[in-house]
């Protein structure tokens, strides 16, 4: 064709979808997202206390043309622009921080201390990157404004606080998320990756996080003198017997088919050589998938503590107390597999083979499932960006044991890969969902 003819074709066609005009316009917003990313770095806030971080968004939603509000779920933000008839879509980010000291070495490294909720002083990093999910954010937000003519629809995005502690979806929803704005029937959300190296792009249909409980065991015995065992009933010794019976809930009582854990992360008692306590304190995180293996485990370890403590002797108004933390609890997140599998081949034809996989699921919590869990009108996705430098990963040859993951004080992505590749995913997806009729 020549050069009349396909200036003739461009007046006359509407613009294709191709990649590279859509990577064009993001690569010139770089420069201002990595500029937001590191005064976001540098400010990071602990779950269900993001303050300063949503009055410095909230504001950049409004001038984009956003309906905006604020204190949603106590520090949640929502950010809605109607834009004709079609279909609602929410794109979700989360703002909260963790009480990890950095040690990135990087110039623009958190200096801050924050206060976790009894008082106590704690340095605070993002170090799970959702510094990352926020610039990306505003940069999706400011492409789909730029190309508004291109969809229509209803555009629900929201910056969700406390995903950390498992509270922040939930908070959200409780007050209103669903009945005050537009609900979803579409939501689509990332997280980036210490499993992939940058700009590779994982998605994982079905169950693609874990169902996170924690429970606390208060193992109750009959203190003494540490020379007259036979005068107590040893409150270490059964915590001990119970930690080793608790293993085989994992091992001998599920299908080994379907995926859990049972971790005893704290055993605190005693004071004293030669004195046996009273209590000891067991502090476990349980992880699965299905909902029955989560009911087999939480009423499994009730029977083991209660068992080896009638087994040991203990008095019957000395049995262990074992709570469920409910307001600790995040529910597996099941991405729905017809949206998962689609976002997986359009993500595969915008950005090629190399930089789509699918990723094996993982027993970390994500509490970004609450908003399509239970309610089949909803479909939802996770997907995961990979952060890790390429050089990082060259280096170990793609052994990311070797690496820092996610939440350690060393966790410094490819920030400006991630957020790029990130705005672009997510802007392909909306335009997909949002496509016009
Ligand atoms: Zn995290
Ligand atoms: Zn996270």
């Amino acid at each position: 064709m020549n050069r009349i003819l396909l200036l003739a074709a461009a007046m006359t066609l509407p613009t294709p979808a191709s990649a590279a005009p859509l990577s064009d316009a993001i690569h010139a917003d770089m420069q201002q997202l990595m500029t937001l990313y590191r005064t976001l770095h540098a400010h990071p806030e602990l779950s269900m206390q993001e303050a300063w971080t949503p009055a410095l968004l909230a504001p950049k939603m409004r001038n984009l043309g956003f309906t905006v509000t604020e204190h949603v779920g106590k520090t949640g933000v929502v950010a809605v622009m109607k834009n004709g008839p079609g279909p609602v879509l929410m794109l979700r980010a989360d703002m909260d921080a963790l009480p990890v000291k950095e040690a990135t070495g990087l110039p623009y490294a958190s200096t801050l201390i924050g206060k976790l909720r009894d008082g106590t002083p704690t340095p605070v990093m993002h170090a799970c990157g959702h510094d990352t999910h926020m610039a990306s954010f505003i940069g999706t937000a400011q492409r789909l404004v730029a190309m508004k003519d291109q969809w229509s629809g209803t555009l629900v995005m929201i910056l969700q606080s406390g995903e950390e502690t498992g509270e922040g979806a939930k908070a959200m929803l409780d007050d209103g998320l669903f009945t005050r704005f537009p609900k979803p029937s579409t939501v689509f959300a990332f997280h980036d990756s210490a499993m992939l190296p940058a700009g590779v792009i994982g998605v994982t249909p079905g169950y693609t996080t874990a169902n996170v409980d924690s429970v606390d065991i208060l193992v109750r015995g009959v203190g003494g003198h540490g020379a007259v065992p036979q005068a107590t009933k040893d409150p270490i010794v059964l915590a001990s017997r119970i930690v080793l019976t608790l293993q085989t809930l994992v091992s001998r009582e599920k299908n080994p088919l379907d995926p859990a854990v049972v971790t005893v992360g704290s055993f605190q008692g005693g004071t004293k050589n030669n004195v046996i306590p009273d209590d000891v304190k067991l502090q476990l995180t349980v992880r699965s998938y299905k909902p029955e293996v989560r009911k087999l485990l939480l009423d499994g370890i009730a029977r083991i503590a209660r068992g080896e403590a009638i087994a040991a002797g203990v008095p019957d108004d000395r049995m262990p107390v074992v709570t469920v933390l409910a307001n600790q609890a995040t529910p597996a997140t099941f991405n729905t597999e017809k949206l998962a599998n689609h976002a997986l081949d359009l993500f595969r034809g915008h950005f090629g083979a190399d930089r789509t996989t699918i990723l094996p699921p993982l027993m970390v919590g994500e509490d970004v499932g609450r908003y399509w869990l239970d309610d089949p009108s909803v479909a939802g996705t996770l997907f995961w960006v990979g952060g890790v430098p390429q050089a990082k990963w060259d280096a170990v040859g793609g052994d990311t044991t070797k690496l820092p993951s996610l939440h350690s004080a060393l966790w410094a992505p490819d920030a400006e890969t991630v957020i790029a590749t990130a705005t672009e995913a997510m802007t392909i997806a909306a335009l997909d969902v949002l496509k016009k009729g």
